[in-house]
C-alpha cells in the first residue's frame, strides 16, 4: 500500500482528551487501494465504557448550559465545516469514494445542518401553558435531554449522517458517544476534530472508532447509554432494537429502501430520465433513498427504456476525484461483489439485461463497475431487495393504479417518487405511496436539511430524524402541575 502525504492519523476523542486505541485499523481509498487513507485508533468494549462514563459525567453539565452557549457551539462548528469544505470534500471523496462535487457538497450540508441545530438550540428552549381541567391548577409542558445519546452511522454519507445526529443531540443537551462506520474513519475523525474546538464540556462529545460488532454492540448493550440512533443496514437494525428493547433504551432506526420511481404516460420524458439517472446511479447508487425500481406505464415504456439506456451509455465511471468523473467507485471489495452477484442473481432469475453490471478496470486499481439496468417482473429479486449499488430495474405497469400497487409492494417504505404532469395523480401518490417521503417530478435522493427525515415499514423505527421533528427522539416531555 501506498502511504500518502495526505495520510491520517485519526485517533479516539474521549472526555476532552485525544486518545490512542487497542488496536489500529487502516481505512484506503476505493478510487485507488494502494492509498492508505487514515491509520485510525480502534477501540474496545472497555474504552467505549469509558468514553460512555465520560459522557454520563459530563451531562449534568451540558444539560444545563444556556441556549445561548449551546447555539454559539454549534455555529462555531456549522462555520468552520462550510469554510472547510472543499478540504473536507476532498478527505470524503478519497475515503468514501463518491466525486468530489457531491463529497464538497455533503461537506457543505453538514455545516449547514450545524448552523440550523443552532437556532434549534434557541427556538426549541420554550413550553407549552396549559389551563387545568381542575380550578387553580396550571399545567406546563415542556422538553428534557434525555440524557447520553449513542450515535452509530453508516458510510455512505459519512460527514451529513452524523452531523444530522450529532448536531440535534447537542443542541437538545444530550452528551454524545459517536461511532462512524469503520470504512469511514477519517470523516468521522475530521469532524470530531472541529467539534474538539467548540469548546464543550470535556466529555459532552466522544469519538470511539472500531468494530460494530465490538464498540456498536458495546454502545448498546451498556447501562449508561440512554438512547441510540443508529443508521444502517437493516439486519443491524434489527439486532440493535432487541437488544436496546430487553433493557428499554430509546432508539431510532434508518434502514434500508427499495425506493420506486413510477414515470407515467403524461410525465416530461426528459425530466423522467434526469430524476432516474441521478436518483439511482448518483453516488454510485449507494444512498438509502436510491430509485432502484423505474415504475413504467406501458404507453412510454419502451421510449423510456430506450433514453436512459442511451443517457447510460454516456455516463464516465472513474476515480472520484477526476474531472468529468459521473460516478465513482464502489465503497469497497465485499460491496462490489455484491452488486456483481446481484447483477449475475438477476441475469439467472430471467431478467432482461439493458445495459452495464460489469467490473471496469480503470487507470488506477479501484472497485469501478457500471451503472447496471435490467428489465424485470415485481417478483424478481432485483426488484425486491436493496443491492445499495448503481443497479436498478425497470417493471412495466398496466397503468397508473398498477404502478401504485407495484410500488407499495415492498418490505421497504422510506421514500417514492412520480414524473408525471397530471395535479390529480400527483396529489392521490402523495396520500397513498405508503413511505415516509414523496417526490413529484424530483428524484428520490435529494433530500433538504431542514425537514424531517424517514420512512416507514422496514426502513424506519421511531422517531424522525432532522428539523424540528428531531426534538422527538433527543428530549424527554414532561409534564408539570402547579396549584397557586
Ligand atoms: P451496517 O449496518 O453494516 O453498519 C452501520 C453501522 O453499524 C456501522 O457503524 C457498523 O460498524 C455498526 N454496526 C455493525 N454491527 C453492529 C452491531 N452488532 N451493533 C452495533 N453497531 C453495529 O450498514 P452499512 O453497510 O454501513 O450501511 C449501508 C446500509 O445503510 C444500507 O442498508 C443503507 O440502506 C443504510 N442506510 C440507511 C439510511 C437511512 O437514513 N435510511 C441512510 C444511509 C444508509
Amino acid at each position: 500500500m501506498k502511504r500518502s502525504e495526505l495520510q491520517q492519523k485519526a485517533r479516539q476523542y474521549i472526555n476532552g482528551r485525544w486518545e490512542s486505541g487497542v488496536t489500529t485499523g487502516l481505512s484506503e481509498n476505493p478510487s485507488d487501494t494502494r492509498e492508505v487513507v487514515a491509520e485510525y485508533a480502534r477501540a474496545d468494549r472497555s474504552q467505549t465504557e469509558v468514553a460512555v462514563r465520560a459522557a454520563g459525567d459530563a451531562f449534568p453539565h451540558w444539560s444545563q448550559s444556556t441556549p445561548q452557549r449551546r447555539a454559539d457551539a454549534l455555529d462555531q462548528i456549522g462555520s468552520e465545516l462550510l469554510a472547510r469544505r472543499e478540504e473536507l470534500g476532498l478527505l470524503l471523496a478519497r475515503e468514501e469514494g463518491k466525486t468530489l462535487a457531491e463529497a464538497v457538497g455533503e461537506a457543505a450540508r453538514a455545516g449547514h445542518i450545524f448552523k440550523f441545530f443552532a437556532g434549534e438550540a434557541l427556538r426549541a428552549s420554550g413550553g407549552e401553558m396549559l389551563a387545568s381541567v381542575r380550578p387553580g391548577v396550571q399545567v406546563d409542558v415542556t422538553r428534557e435531554p434525555i440524557g447520553v445519546v449513542g450515535l452509530i452511522t453508516p458510510w455512505n454519507f459519512p460527514l451529513a449522517i452524523p452531523a444530522w445526529k450529532i448536531a440535534p443531540a447537542l443542541a437538545h443537551g444530550n452528551s454524545v458517544v459517536f461511532k462512524p462506520s469503520e470504512l469511514v474513519p477519517a470523516c468521522g475523525w475530521a469532524l470530531a476534530e472541529i467539534i474538539s474546538r467548540a469548546a464543550l464540556p470535556a466529555g459532552t462529545f466522544n469519538l470511539v472508532m472500531g468494530s460494530g460488532r465490538e464498540v456498536g454492540q458495546a454502545m448498546v448493550d451498556s447501562a449508561g447509554v440512554d438512547a441510540i440512533s443508529f443508521t444502517g443496514s437493516v439486519a443491524t437494525g434489527e439486532q440493535i432494537l432487541h437488544a436496546a428493547a430487553r433493557r428499554r433504551a430509546k432508539v431510532q432506526l434508518e434502514m434500508g429502501g427499495k425506493n420506486p420511481l413510477l414515470v407515467l404516460a403524461d410525465a416530461d420524458l426528459d425530466r423522467a430520465v434526469d430524476c432516474a439517472v441521478q436518483g439511482a446511479y448518483f453516488s454510485t447508487g449507494q444512498r438509502c433513498t436510491a430509485s432502484s425500481r423505474l415504475i413504467v406505464e406501458a404507453a412510454v415504456h419502451d421510449a423510456f427504456v430506450a433514453r436512459l439506456r442511451h443517457r447510460l451509455a454516456a455516463l464516465k465511471v472513474g476515480h472520484a476525484l477526476e474531472r468529468g468523473t459521473d460516478i465513482g467507485p464502489v465503497v469497497d471489495r465485499a460491496q462490489l461483489a455484491q452488486n456483481l452477484a446481484a447483477v449475475s442473481a438477476a441475469r439467472e432469475e430471467g431478467a432482461e439485461h439493458v445495459w452495464g453490471g460489469e467490473a471496469l478496470q480503470r487507470a488506477t486499481v479501484g472497485h469501478y463497475m457500471s451503472p447496471a439496468l435490467f428489465l424485470a417482473r415485481p417478483e424478481h429479486r432485483i426488484a425486491r431487495d436493496e443491492i445499495f449499488g448503481p443497479v436498478a430495474c425497470v417493471l412495466r405497469a398496466d397503468d397508473y393504479d398498477h404502478a401504485l400497487q407495484i410500488a407499495n409492494d415492498t418490505p421497504f417504505g422510506l421514500c417514492a417518487g412520480i414524473c408525471t404532469t397530471s395535479l390529480a395523480r400527483a396529489m392521490h401518490f402523495k396520500r397513498h405511496a405508503k413511505v415516509g417521503m414523496t417526490m413529484v417530478n424530483l428524484p428520490t435522493a435529494g433530500v433538504d436539511y431542514h425537514v424531517p427525515f424517514g420512512g416507514r415499514k422496514a426502513s424506519s423505527y421511531g422517531p424522525r430524524e432532522q428539523g424540528r421533528h428531531a426534538a422527538e427522539f433527543y428530549t424527554s416531555v414532561k409534564t408539570g402541575y402547579v396549584l397557586s
